[in-house]
């Protein structure tokens, strides 16, 4: 998806939409969680840290948005019965839901393959690829109920073009690529659902302090909130 750089959403572009934000209690994801909240949207805050979502939900009702909802998950340990409970709360609390943005990640260790933890990896494919899938294919009927719904998962340059010791997290995001595209064309006019990737790019976060601890952080973008386009 192209961006238009000067794209500026409308205040009310979210009104009555209800936006789940994965990984939605740091970084990236708190970022998106407030700017949808901002625009209009009940967001439901989902991560695995209850204290930075409680602290997420408290800057969204501090800020005069919509009551967030909170729903603790880990991808690590998720099962599929899990994801499944979790779209028939959503399916009795909300009725529906009109986004999802894929963006809990998990970076590994950067390290050459041959030393790669075999566990590690598997690890950082449950979070980054396996969890979302299955946690997808659980809310599409939630999904199919709205107007029309986006879902939007998070993926990294090092997604379209592999670079040296990034070891799962580069492959998990070529499958992130790979899954959208299988996705998108499934649902392609035949469905109320757009599936799309986007890339964030370099944004000062933890991830990326751990991923480049030699650069300085003024190369990045500092995002206090952060529209990803999910309408618009
Ligand atoms: P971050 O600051 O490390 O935040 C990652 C988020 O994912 C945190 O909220 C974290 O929860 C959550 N998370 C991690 N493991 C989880 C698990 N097992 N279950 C549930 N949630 C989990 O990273 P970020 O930089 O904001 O990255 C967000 C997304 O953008 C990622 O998909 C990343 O690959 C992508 N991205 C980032 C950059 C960049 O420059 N920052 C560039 C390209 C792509 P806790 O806070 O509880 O640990």
């Amino acid at each position: 998806m192209s961006c238009k750089i000067d794209y500026q959403p409308a205040p009310n572009l979210l009104e009555n939409r209800v936006v789940l934000v994965t990984g939605a209690g740091d970084g990236i994801g708190r970022a998106a969680a407030l700017s949808y909240a901002n625009h209009g949207a009940t967001v439901i805050l989902l991560g695995r840290t209850i204290a930075k979502l409680e602290r997420v939900y408290d800057e969204i009702e501090a800020a005069g948005g919509p009551q967030p909802a909170i729903f603790p998950l880990n991808f690590e340990g998720a099962t599929l019965k899990d994801f499944h409970d979790m779209a028939e709360t959503l399916d009795k609390e909300f009725g529906r839901l009109d986004g999802l943005l894929h963006n809990a990640g998990l970076l590994g260790r950067i390290t050459p393959f041959e030393q790669y933890n075999p566990e590690l990896w598997q690890q950082v494919m449950q979070v980054n690829i396996n969890g979302p899938i299955w946690m997808t294919q659980a809310l599409l009927p939630l999904l199919q109920a709205s107007e029309d719904a986006s879902i939007i998962f998070t993926s990294s340059s090092v997604g379209r073009k592999g670079r040296a010791y990034w070891g799962a997290y580069s492959v998990s995001k070529f499958a992130t690529e790979g899954f959208v595209d299988v996705l998108a064309d499934e649902l392609d006019n035949q469905s109320n659902i757009r599936v799309n990737s986007l890339n964030p790019g370099a944004t000062r976060t933890q991830m990326r302090r751990t991923a480049f601890p030699g650069k300085t952080p003024l190369r990045c973008v500092h995002r206090k909130t952060l529209c990803l386009p999910i309408y618009g």
